[in-house]
């Protein structure tokens, strides 16, 4: 199963890499994506009048990310821009309300229907919508047919062929994790990233941070994890690359003290992607990378 969708995804690539880079004439449309997920996903739903440039720098992570004077100067030179919303770009949240008086600013996030977010509480949506690969595609296109009736010329490319990759993806990725007994699928991560990853593919999951990289945890976030993997008799538990290995050292080391032995898995794609070029260096590439690494640490295991 792991050979089909490794080939698969170099199909996908390819396919996007054609997407993604739009001989644009002289009188483009710029349109502005804060993160390169959106990017990724909007690229191919635009026409060809249409640049697109990507705001964050590569690997940023956005929670915390604070504009600075080019980003201003790049927002306001933009037709458009495409925030993915939901707090996500959370010390940008008034400049884009401030922006969105004179130019549209769109939120991926409003594409997408309250019933398929996941609260965090009453007021409050989890912002990690790129790791549901339908939702986040099909929002995606919906954002640009907006484009469409909100700039002066048409931009919208209507790209069934994508969206039906996208589904295709993703009912390889549920075909590959009912291989697995659900009881060992579950998911241990520093930052709580991948609720709607674990939602759609039936994984259990815990995490030392909150939802967003900026909430601080301790000892008792330590003991509860511990908990909770010696319980479910998980066996691997990831970092990423913003986030602190040495915590889940701490947690390692927990469950070692409870004879329960816990292996730290590679570094996971949370926030961004990975370096430009390599199969998570893009969306859908990265959900594509992380699922073969937890995949493969659990068959290790
Ligand atoms: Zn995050």
């Amino acid at each position: 199963m792991r050979h089909s969708l490794f080939v698969y995804c170099i199909g996908f690539c390819l396919f996007l890499d054609c997407t993604t880079a739009p001989s644009a004439p002289k009188t483009a449309f710029k349109i502005v994506t804060t993160t390169q997920m959106l990017a990724d996903a909007i690229s191919p739903h635009l026409n060809s009048s249409c640049s697109i440039v990507v705001l964050f720098p590569e690997g940023i992570e956005p929670h915390s990310y604070r504009p600075v004077p080019s980003d201003i100067k790049l927002l306001q030179e933009a037709d458009a821009v495409l925030y993915n919303g939901l707090h996500l770009e959370a010390n940008m949240e008034s400049m884009l309300e401030h922006l969105g008086r004179s130019k549209p600013c769109i939120s991926l996030g409003f594409f997408i229907p309250h019933q398929d977010l996941i609260p965090l509480d009453e007021h409050s949506y989890d912002p990690h919508i790129w790791f549901d690969i339908t939702l986040f595609g099909f929002a995606a296109m919906k954002a640009a047919d907006s484009l469409d009736k909100v700039l002066s010329k048409p931009v919208f490319l209507s790209n069934q062929t994508h969206l039906d990759s996208l589904v295709q993806l993703d009912s390889l990725l549920l075909k590959q994790w009912q291989n697995l007994p659900e009881s060992q699928r579950v998911l241990c991560s520093v930052h709580d990233a991948f609720s709607y990853y674990c939602r759609k593919y039936k994984l259990k999951q815990i995490s030392l941070q909150g939802v967003s990289t900026a909430a601080e945890f301790g000892i008792y976030e330590v003991n509860d994890m511990v908990d909770f993997i010696v319980e479910n008799k998980a066996r691997v538990a990831f970092t990423e690359a913003h986030a602190l290995t040495k915590a889940m050292k701490s947690v390692q080391m927990g469950c070692a003290k409870r004879g329960h032995k816990l292996t730290i898995g590679e570094p996971l794609l949370t926030d961004a992607p990975g370096k430009k070029g390599s199969l998570g260096g893009s969306w859908p590439g990265m959900v594509i990378e992380n699922s073969d690494k937890i995949q493969k640490a659990f068959s290790h295991d």
